[in-house]
């Protein structure tokens, strides 16, 4: 069927995002999917039975639109303990389903027309588009070449008059950088004494590695003040296809960013919301998954030494970064293709990650799987270095 009318595309840049054409790449060649984020293993078997017993008991009709008081009130106490900051449960936290929901919902609540937004690239997909579905026009500043760091200079010249947001990603997809608490307070002096708002992406903050810290913006009470955090459950309890994250933010940004979400997605699944509040007091669960994704990363890492592939530090996230600059010239979107259908195995090319689709020859790998999983794609890999 095709719609006979006219309907001029809003978004002319988008096609289906990478992650989508990936999977369905690799289902197609059987190949292994190392390009989407998402574990291989399963979440736990206790957080099953809670959404079952949930279920069960007759939690099944909508919660309130701003998520379960007793989850948001432990997602209070939570952010309190880990980063010393006071978030009021009734009127500066939500709960939404999923962060990529969450992140188009705070970029709504306060891009207008013409507004400048700063968007670090290499950047997670969905930023850009959201902010051009707004009116918003993106302003990309690049990550240093070689340590992924941020020139705050770089983004001190492009702050003007018309700069709404500025939006950050730490532990950074797809690179694995971190920002220090340096950076931080690099980026509190930049925006002191203007309207501008930070939308911290904070997804990956329970997977960080070598003893780091996250530097969540909660902790500097200035940032805190003029930011969105938006968090992900599916990557702290493994179970990415739940689609359940929160926004914390002051309370007159949470007012404009409810205004909005009630209308998006209205509230966040019941359940599975109750299941998460009892499972949050299992704070071992996420005070372990920086040792458990460590021996991951520092795993796959050693089944590729002796490769040509040059293996990029990784200080969080569950991807690494691999340069292939000497086993293949071949554009990484183009080569990324070739090695599904050749090699049985799918990564994401990094240039996608980019406007200008800069190729700086990386391919993000997922190493959020199983050992077995892991010892299958080195295998794959080193054939991939060896022939080339
Ligand atoms: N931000 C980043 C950097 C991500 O990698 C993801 C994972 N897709 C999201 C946001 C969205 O998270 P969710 O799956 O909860 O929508
Ligand atoms: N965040 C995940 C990644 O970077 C995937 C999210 C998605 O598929 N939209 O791979």
């Amino acid at each position: 069927m095709q719609f006979q009318g006219n309907l001029p595309t809003k978004l002319p840049l988008a096609g289906t995002t990478i992650f989508t054409v990936m999977s369905a790449l690799a289902r197609e060649h059987q190949a292994l999917n190392m390009a989407q984020g998402f574990p291989d293993f399963a979440c736990s078997p206790k957080l099953i039975e809670l959404v079952n017993h949930y279920m069960k008991q007759g939690f099944n009709q909508y919660a309130p639109m701003p998520g379960v008081p007793l989850l948001r009130q432990k997602l209070s106490d939570k952010v309190s303990t880990m980063y010393s900051a006071s978030y009021n449960p009734e009127s500066e936290i939500t709960i939404v389903p999923g962060g990529t929901i969450g992140l188009y919902a705070a970029i709504s609540a306060v891009v207008r027309e013409n507004d400048e937004v700063i968007i670090i690239e290499p950047a997670y997909d969905s930023y850009a588009p959201a902010v051009e579905m707004n009116g918003g026009k993106p302003v990309f500043v690049k990550l240093k070449p070689g340590d992924f760091s941020v020139d705050w200079n770089e983004v001190k010249n492009r702050i003007n008059f018309r700069t709404r947001l500025i939006i950050i990603n730490s532990p950074h997809n797809p690179t694995g950088a971190v920002l220090s608490a340096a950076d931080m307070l690099k980026l509190e002096k930049l925006v002191e004494d203007t309207d501008i708002v930070i939308l911290s992406d904070e997804v990956y903050e329970h997977i960080i590695f070598d003893g780091l810290e996250h530097q969540s913006v909660a902790r500097f009470p200035k940032l805190a003040s003029r930011s969105f955090i938006v968090g992900s459950f599916g990557k702290t309890y493994h179970n990415t296809g739940w689609k359940m994250g929160y926004v914390l933010a002051p309370e007159n940004l949470t007012m404009e960013f409810r205004k909005i979400y009630q209308y998006m997605a209205f509230a966040a699944n019941t359940p599975i919301q109750y299941a998460l509040a009892d499972y949050l007091d299992e704070q071992e669960d996420y005070l372990g998954l920086p040792v458990f994704y460590q021996q991951k990363r520092d795993y796959f890492r050693s089944l590729l030494k002796g490769t040509r592939f040059k293996l990029y530090p990784c200080q969080g996230t569950y991807f690494q970064l691999l340069g292939y600059e000497k086993i293949s010239t071949e554009p990484d979107t183009e080569l990324a293709r070739t090695w599904i259908r050749e090699h049985k195995i799918a990564s994401i090319p990094v240039s996608v990650f980019y406007r200008d689709k800069s190729d700086h020859h990386l391919l993000r790998f997922c190493f959020a799987k199983e050992d077995a999983t892991l010892e299958q794609a080195a295998k794959l890999l080193r054939t991939i270095s060896d022939q080339s």
